[in-house]
């Protein structure tokens, strides 16, 4: 089940966290996703919407 909450979802790197992931394509696995910050290259992103983001920013 996929909830879709007001404004706009935010891709964070599982990694490192940054959000600075940018969509590589699909491969066999399915959707692919790249984090500049650590090179990191995988399909599993946190999801995270604007109201968290403000939520938990420090
Ligand atoms: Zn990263």
């Amino acid at each position: 089940m996929r909830r879709r909450p007001r404004g706009k979802t935010i891709l964070r790197c599982p990694h490192c966290g940054s959000d600075r992931l940018i969509f590589e394509g699909g491969l066999i696995l399915g959707q692919l996703y790249h984090c500049l910050a650590c090179d990191y290259v995988g399909s599993l992103v946190l999801e995270t919407d604007e109201a968290t983001e403000k939520r938990t920013a420090t």
